[in-house]
């Protein structure tokens, strides 16, 4: 993984608050806007902590605004002041998030003279009336444009996608994950919603008008999710937003948890156990095999996945080796062992 140094430019660039972000709350940046010298000192910091870290090993990533959506001029600003690390080769890779409605052809042009080479958009929905509830003003034919149009440029695409917005159904959700498979994004970030202090999803939720996910059901459905991106060879890169205090001081309500990517690498963990134990004969014992540093994912918070495999009668049936050189997140069967005590 790259050492990533992030430069947050809360919420320029958007035309609009959609309703379930506050992206100072997110990034805990306040104060005006960054200026191009303030990123250089940003990232000289992060690049003397970094040591002997340079080239593709480092990667400044523009975060928490509309980067194209700016004027051209200060898109140059911000990005000319990662030049001078680019050209020097203490920085590798040069990456930016975005709405799908600011893509066109000479954006792209204007990032790629500046050396970008992903591109992350906002996508949250692929419903259209999700993405009207969300007050995003596009649809989701904008991101299949954009894809497109970046593909074209042989920019790398991630998608960032939001489980649990207003009057997102299982189905409408299925639907989204369909759509972002056949448009083969490099990268996908999920990030459950959250109600967050001064957005409207805040206010619609003091009014009764919507009500968030549980952390268990969104932990179930980010695990569906992961599984079927994974099974289409797609990457998620992160899921759950990064802790912080200011987003912790800001929740209003929804389903956080400081360590939520691993609550659902966890689930994915006992939902392979229980797969794997079902195929052994009765009587017999499966000897499963974990990375030695899934110990505890294995087991679940609180051993909540060793209680679960007790309660389903499954915790006497298997033997579990620690293998360092497995790779993470997996669960392996290495035969039978013997009769089960
Ligand atoms: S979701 Fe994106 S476009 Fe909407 S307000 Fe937040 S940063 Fe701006």
């Amino acid at each position: 993984m790259p050492l990533v140094i992030p430069v947050f430019i809360p919420h320029e660039g958007c035309p609009h608050r959609c309703v379930f972000c506050n992206q100072r709350r997110i990034s805990g940046r306040a104060g005006g806007p960054v200026r191009a010298g303030d990123v250089a000192r940003i990232v000289v910091t992060w690049l003397e902590r970094a040591g002997e870290r340079a080239g593709d090993d480092v990667q400044v990533a523009f975060y928490g605004g509309s980067f194209t959506a700016l004027a051209p001029a200060r898109q140059a600003e911000l990005l000319g002041a990662v030049s001078p690390f680019l050209a020097s080769g203490r920085v590798g890779s040069l990456r930016l998030s975005t709405r799908p409605d600011a893509v066109d052809h000479g954006r792209i042009a204007l990032l790629k003279q500046y050396r970008v080479t992903l591109v992350e958009l906002g996508v949250q929905s692929m419903d259209d009336t999700v993405l009207a509830r969300a007050g995003r003003g596009h649809d989701s034919r904008a991101v299949h444009c954009a894809v497109r149009l970046l593909r074209r440029a042989s920019l790398r695409v991630g998608l960032q996608l939001l489980p649990g917005l207003p009057g997102e159904s299982r189905r409408s959700l299925m639907r989204t994950v369909a759509q972002v498979i056949a448009l083969r994004p490099d990268i996908v970030r999920i990030y459950p919603a959250l109600v967050l202090e001064g957005s409207a999803l805040a206010r619609m939720y003091r009014q009764g008008q919507y009500r968030p996910l549980t952390l268990a059901g969104a932990v179930a459905r980010v695990a569906w999710m992961k599984r079927r991106l994974d099974g289409a060879g797609i990457r998620v890169v992160r899921m759950g937003l990064q802790a912080g205090p200011d987003l912790e001081q800001g929740l209003v309500a929804g389903p956080w948890h400081p360590a939520f990517g691993e609550l659902v690498a966890s689930r994915l963990m006992l939902r392979r156990t229980r797969r794997l134990l079902a195929r052994v004969p009765a009587g017999k014992r499966a000897v499963l095999s974990i990375a030695s540093r899934d110990q505890s994912l294995f087991r679940g918070q609180r051993s909540a996945n060793i209680r679960r495999l007790a309660a389903l009668g499954l915790a006497d049936r298997f033997m579990l080796r620690l293998d360092p050189g497995q790779p993470r997140f997996t669960v392996r069967c290495l035969g039978l062992g013997g009769a089960e005590s």
